[in-house]
C-alpha cells in the first residue's frame, strides 16, 4: 500500500465533468489499495476573477483581505470534489488550509509554509477517507487566512508530502510531462522521462511554467518523489523530477532548453570607469525590486564604461525611473534602451562533465547568424540574449545541434 499525494490544477477540475473525472482517477488509485490525499486548485480563471474583482473595490486591495478572497476558489473546489467522490461510493474529506493547519508566516500572498499538521488527516485516511485539501492556503499563528502565491497549490501538495512521508506527489496537469522545449516551437521536442531538481529549478526559473519553482525547491529540500502527469490521458508515467545521485542511467549532456521572450536590455554609455560604477548603476536597480539577469561591462575608450544588464520588459520604466534618481552618482552618462530582446538557455546537469557545450551553442548560433549580445552561465546552464526576431530559429537549430529529439541514455 503506497500513500499517493496527488494534485491538479485548475483545468484538469475546470468544469463539473473533468471534477467528475479527477473523482474516478481518484477511486482507481483507491481500489489498487493506496492512500490518496489530493491537493487541488481553484477552477481555471477564477483565481484570475478573484484578483480582478478585488481590484473593481480597491485600487490598493489590502493584503489580509486579498487572501480572505482568492483563497475561496480553492474552498469551491474542494466542496465539489468531495462530492463527486461520495456520489460514486468513496469515503471522502475536504480540508481547508486552516483546517489541516498548514502553518504559515504572515507574509500575505506569498506566505512561507513553517508547519503542516499530519495527525488529522493521518486519521482520517487510516478510516479509509479520501483527504481534499485545499491548495496555496494557510493560515498564520493568529489565524489570519494566508495564500502562497500564484501556483501555489503544487507547494501545498509537495509540503503535504513531505510532512506525511509519500511515497510519490503526482502534479496533475494540462501537459503529460516535462518536455525537452516547447513543443509549439520545435514539434520533435520530446517529453523527458526523468529529470532532476536542479534542471527543473532551471527550466522553471526560465519560464517553464509546468511547476512552482518553490514546489520543486521544497521537493528536492525533502526528497520528495515528484511526477508531473496529465491529467487527460490515462496512459503514461509523465516526467519523474529525481535527485541526481538516483539517475541510474547515462545522462544526456543536455536536457532542456528554456527559453523567454519577454527581455530588454538597458545599456548605460560611457559611465565614468571607477570602482563602484557597477553598484551604483545596479544598485537602485535592485533596490526598486526588479530583477536583473545578465550584466556586462566593457571599458571603451577614454576610461569610459558601457555597462548593460537585461530586465523583464515589463520592469523597463520602473529601471528607468531608478537609474533617473541615481543619476548624480553615477556620473556622466547615456542610456539606451531596447525593448525586443530574448533569452534562450540551454539546461543539464550533463555540462558538468562535458566541456564544450557553450563552444558549441555559440558557434551553432553563429553559424545561422545569429548575434548574441549577452552570455550567462550557471554550472548547469548557459543562457544568451538575442534579438527577439531569431528566437524560434534558435530554439530549433540548438535543438537539433544538442541531438534532443532523439531519445535518451540509448
Ligand atoms: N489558484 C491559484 C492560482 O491560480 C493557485 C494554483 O492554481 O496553484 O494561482
Ligand atoms: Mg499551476
Amino acid at each position: 500500500m503506497a500513500l499517493i499525494v496527488q494534485k491538479y490544477g485548475g483545468t484538469s477540475v475546470g468544469n463539473p465533468e473533468r471534477i467528475r473525472n479527477v473523482a474516478r482517477r481518484v477511486a482507481e488509485f483507491q481500489a489498487r489499495g493506496d492512500q490518496v490525499i489530493v491537493v487541488v486548485s481553484a477552477m481555471s480563471g477564477e483565481t484570475n476573477r478573484l484578483i480582478a474583482l478585488t481590484k473593481e473595490v480597491a485600487k490598493h486591495p489590502d493584503p489580509r483581505e486579498l487572501d480572505v478572497v482568492v483563497s475561496t476558489g480553492e474552498q469551491v473546489t474542494i466542496g465539489l470534489l468531495c462530492m463527486a467522490l461520495k456520489d460514486i461510493g468513496l469515503k471522502a474529506k475536504s480540508y481547508t488550509g486552516g483546517q489541516v493547519r498548514i502553518l504559515t508566516d504572515s507574509s500575505h500572498t506569498k506566505a512561507r509554509i513553517l508547519s503542516i499538521d499530519e495527525a488529522p488527516i493521518r486519521k482520517d485516511l487510516e478510516q479509509g477517507n479520501v483527504i481534499v485539501v485545499a491548495g496555496f492556503q494557510g493560515v498564520d499563528e493568529q489565524g489570519n487566512i494566508t495564500t502562497l502565491g500564484r501556483g501555489g497549490s503544487d507547494t501545498t501538495a509537495v509540503a503535504i508530502a513531505a510532512a506525511l512521508k509519500a511515497d510519490e506527489c503526482q502534479i496533475y496537469t494540462d501537459v503529460d510531462g516535462v518536455y525537452t522545449t516547447d513543443p509549439r516551437i520545435v514539434p520533435e521536442a520530446r517529453k523527458l522521462d526523468r529529470i532532476t531538481f536542479e534542471e527543473m529549478l532551471e527550466l522553471a526559473s526560465l519560464g517553464s511554467k509546468v511547476l512552482q519553482i518553490r514546489s520543486v525547491e521544497f521537493a528536492g529540500k525533502y526528497k520528495v518523489k515528484l511526477r508531473v502527469l496529465s491529467s487527460f490521458q490515462d496512459e503514461g508515467e509523465g516526467t519523474l523530477i529525481t535527485l541526481e545521485e538516483d539517475q541510474n542511467m547515462e545522462q544526456p549532456v543536455i536536457s532542456g532548453i528554456a527559453f523567454n521572450r519577454d527581455e530588454a536590455k538597458i545599456t548605460v554609455l560611457g559611465a565614468p570607469d571607477k570602482p563602484g560604477i557597477a553598484y551604483s548603476i545596479l544598485g537602485p536597480v535592485a533596490e526598486a525590486n526588479i530583477d536583473v539577469d545578465r550584466s556586462v561591462q566593457s571599458v571603451g575608450h577614454d576610461g569610459a564604461a558601457d555597462f548593460s544588464f537585461t530586465v523583464a520588459r515589463g520592469d523597463v520604466d520602473k529601471a528607468l525611473k531608478a537609474l533617473d534618481a541615481a543619476k548624480a552618482q553615477i556620473g556622466e552618462h547615456v542610456i539606451e534602451t531596447d525593448s525586443s530582446m530574448a533569452k534562450v538557455s540551454v539546461v543539464g546537469v550533463g555540462m558538468r562533465s562535458h566541456p564544450g557545450v557553450a563552444a558549441r551553442m555559440f558557434r551553432t548560433l553563429g553559424e545561422e547568424g545569429i548575434n548574441i549580445q549577452m552570455i550567462a552561465t550557471s554550472e548547469i546552464r548557459i543562457s544568451v540574449a538575442i534579438e527577439e526576431k531569431y528566437l524560434e530559429l534558435a530554439v530549433r537549430v540548438l535543438h537539433k545541434t544538442f541531438g534532443l529529439e532523439q531519445q535518451s541514455g540509448a
